[in-house]
């Protein structure tokens, strides 16, 4: 049985009219589900019982359930869900004057191994299938009917371009006109540097904006901090980027993590004016928040303002982008590291 949200309006409307509904019928499905959000056939008040018995039937529509919830005081809202294996993945809701963020997640757990990541601690679990993607828009949205969300980012917990297919897939339904309708400039998907999928990516005509995990643009330091590297170094990546941007005319972002006396030395400042500036490229700073059990240390304010200084002298944008969330557990994977050790805890409670 196939889930509904793992389907582009398209298609759920061709499954309808093979059903021999009618044209205004399938339409008020589909307001249903694009436009309030609901898929629970049983509130689909204006549809009757028994066609509404007929799609029980014929479609799957469970949900990841919500599992735990933080608030920060900046009203940016960190959620777990629950999946039907009992598996738990992250979203987080950034709301703002001007447009309103949805971080999602595309696996559980995560096989890049990046050093600074708290999901990476997690290994991989498996891939999310498509309607586990979509759901994630689904009920941050239903959670928050006065806030349009405006921004999707696929920066949650995995690497998206390890997910291809289903990602894809997911980002097709939500793009979709006569569907959630999202403009592909307002999604967003951030790797950590897969080169044969950003690659294909590139070649699809798939729409949507790149973000680069590259937090060191010297070799070394980066086959250190992200093992990907030591794959597909900074040469190659470059290479795909520049061909990534010829082909899609979308300019790349870069995420840089400032980490105090690891990337933000005098070479480090060379390296990225070598690596970024003669791309069409923003790059993004972010002063590293410290993680538990991760012995990388945050920057001062001062460090950080001599850092940008140095590099000015990019032809790139950059900006420091405001932390949000930094009274809860912020970074990817921290909310659900502390849900599984506060399981195992209750676990062993119970056992004593
Ligand atoms: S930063 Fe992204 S790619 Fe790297 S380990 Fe974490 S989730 Fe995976």
């Amino acid at each position: 049985m196939k889930h509904i949200l793992s389907l582009i309006s398209e298609e759920v409307e061709k499954i309808l009219l093979q059903l021999g509904e009618k044209k205004y019928r399938i339409n008020q499905i589909l307001s249903w589900i694009y436009d309030k959000y609901c898929i629970n056939f049983e509130e689909m008040t204006n549809i009757s019982k028994s066609l509404r018995e007929k799609l029980m039937d014929i479609f799957d529509f469970t949900m990841p359930q919500i599992d735990a919830y933080q608030k920060s005081k900046d009203q940016t809202e960190k959620y777990s869900l629950r999946l039907s294996d009992d598996r738990l993945i992250e979203m987080v809701f950034i709301p703002n004057d001007k447009k309103n963020t949805l971080c999602i997640s595309s696996q559980v757990g995560c096989a890049r191994n990046c050093q600074f990541c708290a999901t990476a601690t997690m290994g991989f679990i498996r891939n999310l299938e498509v309607e586990e993607i979509v759901a994630q828009l689904f009920i941050a949205q239903k959670l928050h009917p006065e806030n349009k969300i405006t921004n999707i980012v696929f920066m949650g917990m995995g690497e998206p371009l390890d997910n291809y297919d289903n990602v894809i897939k997911a980002i097709q339904i939500i793009q979709s006109d006569k569907g959630f309708s999202l403009s592909p400039r307002r999604m967003t998907i951030s790797t950590c540097g897969v080169i044969p999928q950003i690659n294909k990516l590139a070649d699809s005509g798939i729409k949507i904006k790149l973000a680069v995990s590259l937090n060191a643009a010297i070799d070394t330091k980066r086959d250190i901090i992200m093992p990907i590297n030591k794959k597909y170094p900074l040469s190659d990546l470059k290479k795909s980027l520049i061909a990534f941007r010829a082909k899609t005319n979308y300019r790349i972002s870069f995420e840089y993590i400032m980490i105090k006396n690891f990337n933000m030395g005098d070479e480090d400042v060379k390296a990225l004016i070598k690596f970024a500036g003669d791309i069409s490229c923003k790059i993004n700073l972010i002063k590293w928040n410290n993680v538990p059990n991760l012995s990388w240390e945050s920057p001062s304010n001062e460090d950080i303002e001599h850092f940008i200084t140095k590099l000015s002298k990019i032809s790139a944008a950059i900006t420091v982008r405001q932390s949000r969330g930094d009274d809860i557990s912020a970074a990817c994977g921290q909310l659900i590291s502390q849900r599984l050790l506060e399981q195992e805890n209750s676990k062993t409670e119970n056992n004593l």
